[in-house]
């Protein structure tokens, strides 16, 4: 069911995303580029691809832990169960998210949903495909704790839909709410590489936690958007190993044994001694920051969109089709989905 609600959604997502574009155009605001747009959502679009399969089963072990070894039991129809867990998993994604923020190996994970220089709610579609994976070991926290897999499915949706309207730069601050719960300016300084921004509100839906926890900034300075080690391209399939090949290439050139084990655990950014000496990174500095805009003609952003419509079509017959065909044609459109989206990121691969 929840497979085909994210087919009927898409539609509403890109007739929000249309308005967003036209206002935006209206005020006179550069906030989009097309391709950037498209890369965000192949992003999204690889992560549901993939989700169909992985989520399957960890739907299934939620279930099993939650049967066999939750420790109290709630009924679906009370209106506390559904306070409790909305509080809980609203933590415990605070500190997921947080994590996947500071442990180097979880960034590789969350670090597609930050490439983007630019911030609009095709951001928000611009999702991790390993990023719920890497969740669900603390998800099960709330199965042991007996909340239903109805509940938590429904919940962590409802988590997902709220976090949409949030990414956007056409809604300034909001009074009363600030603070309280996420809102566009409270999740841009998430967004922001700015030095008092980093690793700042990772609040999803409550902005409480970063409150209580020490994690929460206002919006102050203009926000430059990204992610320190730029990822300058517009492949949304590489965007997903991107960080993962950074960490192994640094780990492979350590002087030491054990930090090519630890690397994957530390603080995100930390590099071991050997792989600084013979990779040399500058530092980042904000001044040196310059936005990555391959220049586009009209014939490659058409032969780009039509690869990204193929993309979105092989994608939603998965989703509309899922316990209707077999696992096998699931894995073909699946095939079809990452060849669709290569060919995107071959046609807008050219030079600055
Ligand atoms: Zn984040």
């Amino acid at each position: 069911m929840q497979n085909a609600l994210l087919a009927y959604a898409t539609p509403i997502f890109f007739a929000l995303i249309f308005a967003e574009a036209w206002w935006a155009r209206r005020k006179g605001k550069d906030f989009f580029e097309f391709s950037d747009s498209l890369t965000s959502i192949g992003c999204g679009v690889f992560t549901v691809t993939l989700e169909l399969f992985a989520k399957a089963f960890l739907l299934g072990l939620f279930i099993v832990v939650e049967q066999r070894f939750a420790m109290w039991h709630w009924s679906v129809d009370s209106w506390v169960t559904w306070l409790v867990f909305f509080i809980l998993l609203d933590f415990v994604y605070y500190w997921a998210h947080r994590w996947s923020h500071e442990i180097n190996f979880l960034w590789g994970g969350h670090v597609p949903h930050h490439q983007s220089e630019h911030y609009n709610l095709t951001t928000a579609l611009r999702q991790g495909a390993w990023q719920d994976i890497s969740h669900w070991p603390l998800y099960l926290i709330l199965a042991l704790v007996g909340c239903p897999a109805s509940v938590f499915i429904i919940l962590l949706t409802v988590s997902k839909l709220y976090q949409f309207w949030i990414h956007t730069r056409l809604i300034d601050k909001i009074p009363l709410i600030e603070g309280i719960l996420n809102t566009p300016s409270a999740h841009r300084v998430h967004h922001g590489i700015n030095d008092p921004y980093i690793d700042r509100n990772h609040g999803g839906t409550l902005m409480i936690w970063d409150r209580i926890f020490g994690t929460y900034v206002k919006e102050d300075e203009p926000v430059v958007f990204g992610v320190r080690k730029a990822f300058r391209s517009r492949n949304p399939l590489t965007a997903h190993v991107d960080w993962l090949v950074t960490l192994w290439r640094d780990a492979a050139l350590s002087y030491r044994w054990q930090d090519r084990f630890t690397i994957w655990f530390h603080r995100t950014g930390w590099r071991p001694e050997g792989a600084k000496q013979r990779d040399f990174r500058p530092p980042f500095s904000l001044e040196e920051f310059r936005l990555y805009a391959p220049v586009l003609d009209t014939a490659h952003k058409r032969a780009g969109f039509v690869w990204f419509m193929l993309a979105i079509t092989a994608n939603t017959t998965m989703l509309l089709g899922f316990g209707h065909i077999g696992w096998g044609a699931q894995l073909l459109l699946a095939a079809l989905v990452i060849l669709t989206l290569w060919r995107m990121a071959v046609v807008f691969t050219v030079p600055e």
